[in-house]
């Protein structure tokens, strides 16, 4: 049995206000049950998601980190900062940070490690673009994102994470790819991970990602090797983003 996780990335969205009001409508109306939920914030706002969520089910996390411990990284976030707010969660490799901000595997991996040395749960994304797919390379694409963190963090890591299947198409352009796209890429990463290690990879969440909404999370998420999603757009409705956790 695997954890069902609905993970809501806000990217650079929000003013204290809608956080305020975003949260108050989470907390309102979230219905108890056993799906893990988490929401990762900008950085400026994880103290007054802290605050707010204190005492809550829901989870919250940023959506970077720097690799590095401390010191001389202008404009960087640590891990330990990241702890000081209570974040349990950080969402890595997402492809926004590889295409604008030139995020190479070998960084993301470096990440992945020191999340969780940390003690965080890195959520791991990995996605092909749609030239990628109409070559014929998504399988090709989204193992080697996947292995390159497999390769210097060890299969056992991923006992402590989450990964995230994100078709770069599908993000934010309310193309969602079709359960049965998104199912037979779930099984490609699952099967691969099995082959390192059954017991890690039958047990790991592997969430879909990109243009879930509330009318299509469930038929995505009843599928067999979809645990979940994370949620970019419809995490900024709250009732959008609860009808999404209700689905899982
Ligand atoms: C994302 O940014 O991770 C994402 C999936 O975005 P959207 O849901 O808006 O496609």
């Amino acid at each position: 049995m695997r954890t069902a996780v609905v993970a809501g990335n806000w990217k650079m969205n929000g003013t204290k206000a809608t956080v305020a009001s975003l949260l108050r409508g989470l907390k309102a109306g979230l219905a108890p049950g056993r799906t893990q939920v988490i929401v990762c914030a900008p950085f400026p706002y994880l103290s007054q998601v802290s605050d707010e969520l204190s005492g809550s089910p829901i989870q919250w996390g940023a959506q970077n980190v720097s690799q590095h411990t401390a010191g001389a990284y202008t404009g960087e976030v640590s891990l330990e900062m990241l702890k000081d707010f209570g974040c349990t969660h950080v969402i890595l490799g997402h492809s926004e940070r590889r295409a604008l901000f030139s995020e190479q595997d070998d960084v993301i991996a470096d990440k992945f490690c020191a999340a969780l040395a940390a003690g965080l749960t890195p959520i791991l994304c990995v996605g092909e673009t749609l030239e990628q797919r109409e070559s014929g390379e998504t399988n090709t694409v989204v193992l080697q994102q996947l292995m390159a963190v497999v390769d210097k963090a060890g299969i056992a890591s991923f006992a402590g994470a989450i990964l995230a299947y994100e078709p770069v198409w599908a993000i934010g352009t309310g193309l969602t790819a079709t359960p049965g796209q998104a199912q037979e890429v779930h099984e490609i990463l699952r099967m691969c991970l099995r082959d390192l290690d059954e017991a890690v990879a039958s047990k790991l969440s592997i969430l879909y990602g990109g243009s879930v909404k509330a009318s299509n999370a469930a038929e995505l998420f009843s599928c067999a090797d979809i645990d979940g999603g994370l949620i970019g757009g419809a995490s900024l409705d709250a009732e959008e983003f609860l009808a999404i956790c209700q689905a899982a």
